[in-house]
């Protein structure tokens, strides 16, 4: 006799809830999301124990017919797909019918429901995937599910969950997310008896971020509205002051589905590079609308993660939307916007795909921007007040005060300036040394400098190795200030050697930015005026002129009318 068996209804649902239904937090935004398709307008979340002894979800959607009820318990039973070519055109939440057959399996459920036609409500009642009781009830339009003892008969995987409080902060997250995707449902969650959050659902996105977030991030906030071909862009961008050190406060939501694709990240650290610099993560939520036949997300039972068919595209639009929002006045401060915003930001695009490591196509392309002007000559009128701390140059412009970091801004300006230098193959933007400076280096240095010569030759060094573990710098970039190169030179390779990079393009970077760190000018350095007019000059007339590239910021603004609020 052979060994192969066809498993049991009761099996196969057991087994598939464990794809869907990992924690109880999942249980909540299955339903939830079933709420929303059934056009409810207000949700009412309940939850006990971290949800693993209870949890009910109300809605004024639109119901289940007392013919359709059994059925929505079997696996596979949907009413919103027929056929799979209905996927291309499906902006439902649910379609593969498996939710409420997975947590049947695994918990005692119990749903109540009326539609407009029904007269009376209707009951039914299953634990462990067997039907307890169906019945009419009285009940007001719209559905009620409880859900009690999740994974009371599976062992294990209750074994795994956390503790409750845990388990409802999952829940919390996970409806807060809901709530900013549909911003036209009333949202309500209850734990223990409290309400621990309720969302107003007045299509407002600005106060639900404030309710979540409060006032610094809604302060340091721009807002995303981008249309390209049939893609729209919707949302929130933070400036560097809300900077974060995780994606935790990168909310993407695609038809408003909360989706995690690592293209639409990409595009993103791109576009916030130069704004909040190095390791950190800009504050950024998203609403993506585009057709449903451009991306899959039937990748994975949990519909989390997309495919799309047109990446680069996709890449390519995003970055367009969140440039678009950083170049607004807000977000940079009283920096002008230029006519040319949108070659501006193509430019910038092509600087940021281009891999510098393919130089021959690539020189062409940087050089070529270099005919868009990244920073465009203008006086700018300032009042100088002095230096503050030995640190920050005070300064007064139009009707705002002006506390700048001598430091973080000198070495944004420097920054830009190799970045902009970069890879430009004529002489003058290195500045021959009287006499060359021999370094001895240590057998680590060395290597670093042998495999990375063409680096610090594209930066503006003009080396050569000098022996078996020498080096011979003849040249430095045409920027250096106050130091001597022996120790920029130094300090550039020690930098480089103890924080070793994976990509070739974050090496690179990462050098631009460390030689621009290590020539800039130190807090406690007295500037000369001359000096300070050229750093304001300068600096203010970059397009991103208020972070260093590590993402601290230059500069704090003061404002005349917030000043005044204080002495009343
Ligand atoms: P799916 O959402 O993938 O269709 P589910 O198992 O989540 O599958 O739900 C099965 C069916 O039950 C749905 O297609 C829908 O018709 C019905 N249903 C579930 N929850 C609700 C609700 N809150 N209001 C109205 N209908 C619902
Ligand atoms: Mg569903």
């Amino acid at each position: 006799m052979g060994n192969i068996v066809l498993l049991d209804d009761l099996t196969i649902n057991k087994i598939a809830a464990g794809e869907v239904i990992e924690r109880p937090a999942n249980v909540v935004k299955e339903l939830v999301e079933n709420s929303i398709d059934a056009g409810a307008t207000n949700i009412e979340i309940e939850t006990k124990k971290g949800g693993k002894s209870f949890i009910r979800i109300s809605d004024n959607g639109k119901g289940i017919s007392k013919d359709d009820l059994e059925l929505s318990v079997e696996r596979h039973a949907t009413s919103k797909i027929r056929r799979v070519e209905d996927l291309e055109n499906t902006y439902t939440m649910g379609f593969r019918g498996e939710a409420l057959a997975s947590i049947a399996a695994i918990s005692k459920l119990t749903i109540i429901s009326k539609t407009e036609d029904n007269l009376n409500g209707n009951k039914l009642v299953c634990e462990g995937g067997n039907i307890l009781e169906f019945d009419e009830c009285g009940a007001s339009k719209g559905t009620s599910i409880i859900v009690e003892n999740l994974f009371y008969n599976t062992p294990v995987r209750y074994r795994f969950l956390k503790q409750d409080a845990t388990e409802f902060k999952y829940i919390k997250d996970m409806v807060q997310k809901i709530a900013m995707a549909n911003l036209n449902v009333s949202i309500k969650l209850i734990n223990e008896g409290n309400v621990v959050f309720k969302s107003i659902g007045n299509g407002k996105l600005e106060d639900i971020i404030f309710l979540l977030y409060g006032k610094e991030v809604s302060q340091n906030l721009v807002n995303i509205d981008y249309k390209e071909e049939n893609i729209k862009i919707t949302g929130v961008v933070g400036n560097t002051m809300i900077a974060r050190d995780s994606r935790k406060d990168q909310i993407i939501f695609l038809n408003r589905r909360n989706i995690k694709n690592q293209i639409l990240y990409n595009s993103a650290d791109e576009a916030f590079k130069a704004s909040i610099g190095i390791g950190k993560y800009g504050f950024l939520i998203l609403n993506i609308e585009m057709p449903a036949n451009y991306y899959d997300v039937n990748v994975h039972p949990t519909k989390i993660e997309v495919r799309f068919n047109d990446e680069e595209k996709i890449h390519g639009i995003l970055y367009r939307a969140l440039k678009n929002a950083m170049l607004n006045k807000e977000f940079l401060g009283s920096n002008e916007l230029d006519n040319n915003k949108d070659e501006y930001i193509k430019s910038e695009y092509n600087y940021a795909t281009s891999s510098f490591a393919n130089s021959k196509k690539d020189t062409q392309i940087v050089e070529k921007d270099q005919t868009i002007n990244r920073e465009e000559k203008r006086k700018i009128n300032y009042k100088y007040l002095g230096i503050s701390f030995k640190t920050f140059i005070t300064a007064e412009i139009d009707n705002d005060i002006y506390l700048i970091d001598q430091h973080a801004a000198h070495e944004r300006i420097l920054y830009e300036k190799i970045k902009n230098n970069y890879k430009k193959t004529s002489n003058n933007n290195t500045q021959m040394l009287l006499v060359p400076d021999i370094i001895d280096l240590t057998n680590k240095e060395f290597e670093f400098v042998k495999h990375h010569l063409d680096l610090f030759k594209d930066t503006g060094f003009d080396i050569e190795l000098f022996g078996e573990k020498s080096v011979k710098v003849m040249g430095e970039p045409d920027i250096s200030y106050k130091y001597s190169s022996k120790n920029i030179f130094l300090d550039i390779l020690d930098e480089m050697i103890n924080n070793e990079r994976s990509t070739i393009k974050d090496v690179e970077d990462r050098f631009i930015a460390t030689v621009a760190c290590k020539a800039a000018v130190k807090a406690n350095m007295d500037l000369t005026k001359e000096e300070v007019d050229w750093l304001i000059n300068d600096l203010l007339i970059l397009k991103n002129p208020y972070t260093c590239p590590h993402g601290r910021p230059t500069t704090i603004k003061i404002n005349k009318e917030e000043l005044l609020k204080k002495f009343n």
